[in-house]
């Protein structure tokens, strides 16, 4: 297993994590096998969202005596009213399904403590105007939770909630063909295969920057709908020429800025193992640069960080550097002094470049890596 720093938590992340979702309504046998396989598989870090008991005290059971194995993300004010997944910013209300998050799981902290689900305007104002964001304030002051997360699907809300300064971990709705709509898209649309695919036509820039924005903070991504809920597996949903593999779409995650770990919902053994068998796979498998092409090919430009265009002949880590050009182009009169740190140990740097050209022959999306190099050399060195 490969394990990333968690910002400034101290903490770190396998880069394959486990999403439960699927695990709601099964029985405790299903979440056994499960959960077993991630430990197993040296998995540290868990997604909990779900608000019913039932699921919880499942997890909790086959935790047993590992509960200090694991990091859990836990999400204040999932709720199940109305028989039916909901989110309320009520404290009282929070309060109660939290305590018993913490009961079912028969813990006394949950590592990230996650704002819920926000995506909208209300949403903002339901958790930073009102009493709610105190009370997950005070559960880090008690130490019931280590660090404060959020997750939203999002972009631009995303960034604001990033930008009040709160969180230390960000969840969001991370995968090729999401990163290609606006941030109003209808997400819910989008995982029924129900958008028009020609609206998946490059990068959308809310979504670029939101990354860098993370990564320039310090604030570290954690990833849900990596496989798009399955659809981009799929010859009949995929937007893209072909469907994407499970690698393909783990590997697209973790190349994102600031990504450090990728929830993968499994309700099987067999599904735990195809997600860590990402870690025994080929640069060559795992590629994604040309799976990710549209008809239109207006990715063309966009460093995707796909790698695709490796080897370089002098060793350049040619994503690497242009992500933390992209990074420092958010604000080149201050550059984080982690991105200019990253660069200063990176093993080969841009001014090395002999402009051979290779890397723009093989680059699938046009990206005019000298330039980049070029570019990198004068805001870095
Ligand atoms: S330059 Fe092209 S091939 Fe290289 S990482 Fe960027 S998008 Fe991929
Ligand atoms: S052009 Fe520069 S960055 Fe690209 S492969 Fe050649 S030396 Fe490496």
């Amino acid at each position: 297993m490969i394990y990333r720093p968690i910002g400034k938590t101290g903490m770190s992340a396998s880069i394959i994590g486990l999403g439960t979702e699927h695990l709601d309504n099964k029985p405790y046998e299903v979440c056994e096998e499960v959960i077993d396989a991630a430990l197993a598989h040296d998995i540290n870090i868990l997604d909990l969202f779900m608000p019913g008991t039932p699921v919880r005290e499942n997890i909790g059971r086959a935790l047993k005596g590992r509960r200090d194995q694991v990091l859990i993300q836990g999400h204040v004010g999932s709720v199940d009213l109305r028989e039916q997944y909901d989110r309320t910013r009520d404290v009282p209300t929070c309060q109660k399904y939290f305590e018993n998050l913490l009961r079912s799981l028969k813990t006394d902290y949950i590592d990230f403590g996650m704002v819920f689900f926000v995506d909208t305007e209300d949403d903002y104002q339901g958790v930073f105007e009102t009493e709610y964001i105190d009370y997950v304030l005070k559960l880090k002051e008690q130490g019931k939770i280590r660090a404060i997360g959020a997750s939203s699907h999002n972009p631009k809300t995303a960034a604001r909630v990033v930008e009040t300064g709160v969180l230390d971990l960000l969840m969001f709705a991370t995968n090729p063909a999401y990163d290609m709509l606006a941030a109003d898209a209808d997400i819910g649309a989008a995982m029924e295969g129900k958008i028009d695919r020609s609206q998946y036509d490059g990068m959308d820039p809310d979504r670029a920057y939101l990354y860098r924005l993370c990564e320039s903070k310090g604030i570290a991504i954690t990833t849900m709908k990596t496989l798009g809920a399955g659809k981009l597996l799929s010859p009949d949903f995929s937007p893209f020429q072909k469907p994407l593999t499970v690698a393909q779409c783990i590997h697209y995650a973790l190349t994102r800025p600031a990504v450090v770990s990728t929830m993968i919902g499994c309700n099987t053994r067999a599904q735990v193992l195809e997600a860590v068998n990402y870690l025994n796979l080929s640069d060559a498998e795992r590629d994604y640069g040309e799976a990710i092409k549209t008809p239109k090919g207006s990715l063309s430009g966009h460093c995707m960080y796909c790698n695709h265009c490796l080897p370089c002949p002098v060793g350049i880590d040619i994503a690497a550097t242009i992500r933390m050009l992209d990074i420092a182009k958010l604000d080149t009169s201050n550059i984080p002094t982690r991105i200019r740190e990253q660069y200063s140990a990176s093993n080969h740097q841009a001014s090395e470049c002999i402009e051979c050209g290779s890397c723009e022959e093989k680059c699938p999306f046009g990206v005019k890596v000298v330039e980049h190099m070029q570019a990198a050399t004068q805001l870095f060195e």
